[in-house]
């Protein structure tokens, strides 16, 4: 166990700077009968991740944009305004999704929620070539899971790695992953990649948490004519939630970190570019800026478009290049 830098973490709560590791031993118990049941709800503080939006969502039987809606907040995740969302309280800080019996979404409840009083943490030294995935502990006053009062007979002690599986966060992990990989990036590429344009952050918004909306953008006339997807993967991406968010991820590292993984349409990609040039102009002089989900601005055939367009330049640039 080491000292860890937890500071970007997004928790309020008193966290203890410590690194855990999935042999870390814990003996903890959390079931209707503890004396503090729901008190964690009537205190949250909870990030989303773009996996729980999805379960949310499909348990809530809502688009990705009504969800956000009605039960999300944005707040700023980096000072490169990065943003995430949290899951709204009422004005007394309890949970939206909260009854007096639990949590009403229990089954598809968020990762965050799953960890508690853990979280999973994603580090990436600047030495190393690939990010270690380490854990850390939430220490409230308003939770008594650790106290022996409130043990079963079955409560034994038991490591990180098994309180993990009791709580079925390895399908969260896996596709949060390439979430909390994209952030480590951004957040380590710093200067090198430049600062973020306020489309490439709606897109990256767009492409992790509001699938539904992403889904309306990918099947838009003009992502169309720039990029080239074949029949199988369009037809996943228009019925499977989880492979339009692979879709996304992959998305993002192309026209973010230029990883190209999306074939363009060549050609087409040249002339649509020049076609295009007054619009975008036009579109960059008026200087969207990120309002609230209601700002008809917030439109993902304009987000789209600017993002678009610099994945065509460097493809020119490319092609330029080979020319030469
Ligand atoms: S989603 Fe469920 S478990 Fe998480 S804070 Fe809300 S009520 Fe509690
Ligand atoms: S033991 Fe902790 S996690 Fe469980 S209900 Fe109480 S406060 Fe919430």
């Amino acid at each position: 166990m080491g000292k860890a830098d937890v500071s970007h973490l997004p928790y309020e709560s008193a966290f203890v700077p410590e690194i855990l590791t999935e042999d870390h031993k814990i003996k903890f118990a959390c079931h209707p009968g503890v004396s503090c049941f729901n008190a964690c709800c009537k205190q949250a503080d909870v990030m989303l991740a773009p996996y729980d939006v999805i379960r949310l969502k499909q348990h809530l039987n809502l688009t990705s944009d009504e969800f956000l809606k009605q039960y999300t907040v944005p707040w700023e995740m980096d000072g490169d305004g990065i943003i995430g969302i949290k899951l709204k309280t009422n004005e007394d800080k309890h949970c939206l999704l909260m009854t007096e019996k639990g949590c009403s979404v229990y089954d598809d409840r968020p990762s965050a929620c799953r960890y508690y009083p853990f979280g999973l943490m994603g580090v990436k030294h600047t030495e190393a070539k690939t990010d270690e995935q380490n854990y850390f502990r939430i220490e409230e006053e308003h939770c008594k899971g650790h106290e022996k009062e409130n043990f079963l007979p079955e409560t034994k002690e038991i490591t990180l790695g098994e309180y993990r599986k009791t709580q079925g966060v390895a399908e969260f992990d896996q596709y949060n992953l390439d979430w909390i990989r994209l952030m480590l990036k951004k957040k380590s590429a710093g200067p090198s990649v430049g600062t973020p344009s306020t489309e490439s952050l709606q897109v990256l918004f767009m492409a992790t948490y509001d699938l539904d909306r992403f889904k309306r953008f990918i099947l838009s006339p003009n992502f169309q004519a720039v990029y080239n997807l074949d029949a199988t993967l369009l037809e996943e991406i228009q019925t499977n939630d989880i492979e339009l968010l692979k879709f996304g991820y992959r998305f993002l590292r192309q026209v973010l970190f230029g990883e190209k993984t999306i074939d363009t349409k060549g050609e087409a990609v040249a002339k649509r570019a020049e076609e295009r040039q007054d619009i975008w102009k036009a579109r960059h002089e008026a200087e969207m800026e990120y309002a609230s989900l209601n700002d008809p601005r917030y439109d993902p055939e304009v987000m789209g478009d600017e993002v678009m367009r610099d994945d065509m330049l460097k493809e020119q640039a490319e092609a330029a290049k080979k020319e030469k």
